[in-house]
């Protein structure tokens, strides 16, 4: 079955480590001598809170998430947090901070407007989204409830390399597309999340990490489900939570620990990304969408002058095994995502081709 894998480029969801499928294949009819599936258990069963409380468990310790923070396994996508967050946090002064850095934190930005005074940090829409600004460039309110930011822009492939400095304003942060690929420091955040399926988990589950005081101050019509508080209460099982997912997820940190954790991810993808970004700058053929500083270490975004080029390039890069390879239309072009689970093996050979192409055009 193996040997039949291709090089899986996409976006999300994306690839996830071939150990992690192949041991959910061997329990997914009997998982541990339960005689059923953990697709087929009740979320109340205590087999399943076991799983349940291990997983929260492996992300408390891999990501150093402090005791005063909670940890939720909600649905509705990172997208459900567009709303959730505004709801939840924006009655404290009425008003909040979003840096658009990219499509979805421009969408956040848009949602959050029905609820409340948003100010724009920053928004580098002037240029197509190929750049990051710096700390001084921030347009800051010392009265806006939160500050809001995506770590990674995973459709303009920009990535911010530091952690904003907001001063009392509790940070809230979509990590998307870069969780777990570097150490992180929990305690400057108020609330991280991150939909499972670009780095995690197959989709449908929405980790959120949320700091304990900011939940309880929720619009009074916020709807039950999208309230922090009721999900706090409950330990994310107010309803029935992303079973599988959760499962999922637990087997993908072990693999994470496996592989040096945090700090081993960050070397795995300092070392694919520089690789890649190092062959496509000595190419004759193919131009970053980025600018240096503000690359990506998750979304590789280039082209060609030329589109027909492009599509050349995608089509013969997927009749050689490494597919999903098309930019977002926003961006055009092409674009390699190279999430933890891209083995360096996948971009050694996505090089020799890239400039195998680059000679041969
Ligand atoms: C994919 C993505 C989203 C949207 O995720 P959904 O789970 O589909 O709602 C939001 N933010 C970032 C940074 C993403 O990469």
């Amino acid at each position: 079955m193996s040997d039949q894998r291709v090089y899986n480029f996409a976006a999300g969801p994306s690839t996830l480590p071939l150990s992690v499928l192949e041991r959910a294949g061997s329990e997914i009819t009997n998982y541990r001598g339960s005689g059923m599936s953990v697709m087929e258990m009740s979320h109340r069963s205590n087999i399943f809170m076991g799983i349940f409380q291990e997983t929260q468990d492996k992300l408390r310790r891999l990501m150093g998430v402090p005791e005063d923070y909670h940890i939720l396994f909600l649905q509705t996508g990172a997208s459900g947090q567009f709303s959730m967050i505004p709801l939840n946090l924006i009655g404290r002064t009425g008003r909040a901070d979003y840096a658009v850095t990219g499509n979805f934190s421009s969408l956040a930005y848009k949602e959050a407007a029905k609820y409340g005074t948003i100010s724009l940090a920053c928004d580098t829409g002037d240029r197509n989204h190929c750049y990051i600004p710096r700390q001084e460039e921030l347009k800051l309110d010392k009265d806006a409830s939160y500050f809001y930011y995506c770590a990674n822009n995973t459709i303009y492939g920009t990535e911010w390399d530091y952690v904003p400095a907001t001063g009392e304003v509790p940070l809230v942060c979509d990590m998307s597309s870069d969780i777990l690929s570097m150490p992180v420091d929990v305690s400057k955040f108020g609330i991280i999340y991150a939909g499972a399926q670009k780095n995690m988990a197959p989709a449908g589950l929405t980790v959120v990490i949320v700091k304990d005081g900011l939940a309880g101050h929720e619009l009074p019509f916020t709807p039950l489900m999208m309230n922090y508080q009721t999900m706090i209460d409950k330990d994310s099982m107010y309803n029935t939570p992303p079973c599988w997912c959760i499962y999922m997820l637990g087997l993908v940190l072990d693999w994470v620990a496996e592989n040096g954790g945090p700090e081993g991810m960050k070397k795995l993808r300092d070392l694919r990304s520089g690789m890649l970004y190092d062959t496509l700058e000595n190419t004759r053929l193919f131009r970053l969408h980025a600018d240096k500083g503000s690359r990506s270490g998750m979304n590789i975004t280039f082209r060609t002058e030329d589109e027909a080029l492009d599509a050349k390039f995608i089509k013969e890069a997927a009749q050689a095994g490494f597919v999903n390879l098309k930019g977002h239309r926003k961006t055009g072009g092409m674009r390699a995502s190279i999430y933890n689970a891209m083995p360096v093996e996948g971009v050694e050979k996505l090089c020799e081709f890239i400039r195998a192409f680059d000679k041969a055009n």
